[in-house]
């Protein structure tokens, strides 16, 4: 069987990855999503288990001693990791699975899994950005200042990236999405078994 890929998704907070994302597994359910880990408070409409697995300061860097974290990363103050074993799991079941970090995640990923797709979700414009981070109405004014800080440094590190969609349209986004998606499943060191099926049968 050949392996799963994995696709990491990267964006500043507020430029729409998760409804990106949403729309693409509403049409796509077999690709699996890395439910990261996290120490920050639960926001009101989010669920235990759904994007992330909420837990304490103690249990994440009871983690990192375990090596059981792909990657981690500090952000405004709060730890995110992606669990290790979820992922190989996919990779070696031949399954595609999203991992959504930040770009240091993103940049740990690359280290460790050289063949991974990085993906870089880019807002319209920084105006829209703020737009929709105030619009979100989850954080703080504080917060959303500290967010877009972040947002700068993140946008400056999209070329690091190997590719870029702009989040203009979610559906057109998604839809994007997917398409690097099944250009990465066509490609032939994914499809070696159907060079042998069809000799085999000549
Ligand atoms: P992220 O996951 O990157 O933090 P969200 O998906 O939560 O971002 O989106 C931030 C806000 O922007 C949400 O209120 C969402 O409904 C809105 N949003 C996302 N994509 C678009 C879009 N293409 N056009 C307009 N609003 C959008
Ligand atoms: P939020 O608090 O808005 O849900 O996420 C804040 C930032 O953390 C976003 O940039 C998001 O992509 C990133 N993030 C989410 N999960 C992980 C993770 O497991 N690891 C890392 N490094 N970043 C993550």
């Amino acid at each position: 069987m050949s392996k799963g890929g994995v696709f990491v998704v990267s964006g500043p907070s507020g430029s729409g990855k998760d409804t990106v994302l949403k729309g693409l597994f509403a049409e796509n359910p077999d690709i699996l999503f890395s439910i990261s880990s996290i120490t920050r408070a639960m926001r009101p409409g989010e669920r235990e288990g759904e994007k992330y697995n909420f837990i304490s300061r103690e249990h994440f860097e009871e983690m990192i001693k375990n090596d059981l974290l792909l990657e981690h990363n500090v952000f405004v103050g709060n730890y995110y990791g992606t669990p290790r074993i979820p992922v190989e799991k996919a990779v070696s079941e031949g399954r595609d699975i999203i991992i959504e970090v930040d770009v240091n995640g993103a940049a740990q990923i690359r280290k460790k899994l050289p063949e991974a797709v990085t993906v870089f979700i880019m807002p319209p414009s920084f105006a829209e950005l703020k737009r929709r981070l105030v619009g979100r109405g989850t954080e703080s004014e504080e917060l959303i200042e500290k967010r877009l800080r972040s947002a700068l440094d993140e946008i400056r590190r999209a070329e690091e990236y190997d590719y870029i969609i702009v989040n203009d349209d979610a559906a057109a986004a998604s839809q994007s999405l997917m398409s690097v998606i099944k250009a990465c499943r066509l490609k032939t060191e994914r499809q070696k078994n159907i060079i042998n099926e069809v000799l085999e049968k000549c």
